[in-house]
């Protein structure tokens, strides 16, 4: 049984970056992922992911974004790979919208750059887009579009060259919390540690239940897609990411990177699935499709051409959509990542290095308490 200071169960977006920067301290970490991240089985592939810093969903996310932002400038300097492009992003909705009004506050209590925008003077910008006379819109120009699987090669590569272990292709199939640490046990062996970072992704709800510990975790199935776009109006380095909350439903979505195409999400709905029995062909369910070509019919309309291509993803959500980041409850030796509902991968650098903080200083220098699990009971 072999020994080390750190265990980190799931190296995905969460796990490799909490892994590189326990790592990076000289502690004796293993990484343990059921795949050879990065993969497609998860949460983190699809080539893009928007890094907002003004924040619809809660100006209290602020400090953490842009923490994380430099934490990615940081990670491009130390691993010399391009993993941020700045194309700003574009908030839309009717007037009024809460999450709107939000970005702006957010904005405007951190003193970050926001142009207000009316339907026309988006219109005037990218003729690409047309918005009903009653939306509002705003574009945060400092903001941009993160690539997943290079911003995970690139901490695993740092990690590994900071002393880590890193295993692939290996489940973890249950933690024994004793009063030494943990062990942890794969299908072929045992490791213990003195903490153990849990960071599975969709597979938390199950691992957390053989710790006793309900937490209202949905693993929902998600897709995306690529649809043929005027390159002219749609490319990278003319057009930004988006948002567009209409009230009862919300989508994103990205501007044409080499030519893939423009790529539209559907962020509300979705199907809870258990996520060993995903059912992972794009185009199994109507909506894969129809949804996102609709809305790109009516806001988008020459970027609504063929289906270049889908894919299915896992968002896991949480009832309120925050995050748990905590310690365990009984046994504190066990610190949570979990439940990033959508709209986690831009906070990954900011919650590797604070859960790397709590894992070997004790405390972190971000305050986490707003994902804290007490919220539940
Ligand atoms: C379609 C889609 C679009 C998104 N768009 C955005 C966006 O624009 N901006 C944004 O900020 N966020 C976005 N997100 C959300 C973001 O990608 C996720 O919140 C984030 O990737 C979750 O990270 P994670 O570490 O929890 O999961 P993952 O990255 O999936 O990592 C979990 C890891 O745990 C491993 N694992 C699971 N079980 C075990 C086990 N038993 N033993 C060992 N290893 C195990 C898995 O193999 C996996 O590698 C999007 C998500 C999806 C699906």
């Amino acid at each position: 049984m072999q020994h080390f200071d750190v265990i980190i169960v799931g190296a995905g977006s969460m796990g490799m970056a909490a892994g590189y920067y326990v790592a990076k301290q000289g502690v004796r970490t293993l990484l343990i992922d059921s795949h050879d991240p990065p993969h497609t089985m998860g949460s983190h592939h699809g080539d893009t992911r928007i890094i907002r810093h003004a924040y619809g969903e809660g100006k209290q996310y602020v400090p953490l974004a842009l923490r994380s932002q430099e934490l990615w400038r940081q990670l491009e300097e130390a691993s010399g790979d391009k993993l941020f492009v700045q194309t700003g992003v574009l908030t839309a909705g009717p007037h009024n919208q809460p999450f709107i009004q939000e970005v702006k506050e957010s904005a405007e209590r951190y003193s970050l750059p926001l142009e207000i925008l009316s339907p026309k003077e988006v219109h005037e910008r990218w003729s690409g887009i047309q918005l009903p006379d009653d939306f509002s819109a705003c574009l945060e120009p400092t903001s941009g579009v993160l690539y997943p699987e290079k911003c995970i090669s690139a901490y695993r590569q740092l990690a590994v060259a900071s002393g880590a272990t890193l295993l692939t292709d290996t489940r973890v199939i249950a933690l024994e919390p004793d009063s030494d640490g943990v062990i942890v046990q794969t299908a072929n062996e045992h490791y213990t540690a003195g903490k153990v970072l849990l960071s599975a992704g969709a597979w938390n709800p199950a691992l957390l239940a053989s710790l006793g510990l309900s937490v209202p975790l949905a693993p929902t199935r998600k897709t995306v897609a690529w649809f043929g776009a005027d390159e002219e109006l749609y490319s990278s380095d003319r057009f930004p990411a988006f948002i567009f909350n209409l009230g009862d439903s919300s989508y994103y979505g990205f501007p044409s990177f080499d030519q893939a195409g423009v790529k539209i999400g559907r962020h509300d709905g979705g199907q809870m699935i258990d996520p060993d029995h995903l059912e992972r062909t794009f185009g199994t369910y109507l909506s894969d499709e129809g949804d996102v070509r609709s809305f790109l019919e009516t806001y988008m309309p020459q970027a609504a051409g063929p289906l270049c291509s889908g894919r299915v993803c896992i968002y896991t959500m949480t009832p309120d959509e925050h995050f748990v980041v905590d310690r365990h409850p009984d046994y504190p030796q066990i610190v949570i990542a979990a439940g990033f509902s959508g709209h986690g991968f831009k906070f990954a650098s900011a919650i590797g290095e604070a859960t790397s903080q709590w894992l070997v200083e004790g405390a972190s220098t971000l305050d986490l308490s707003m994902f804290s699990l007490s919220r539940f009971s």
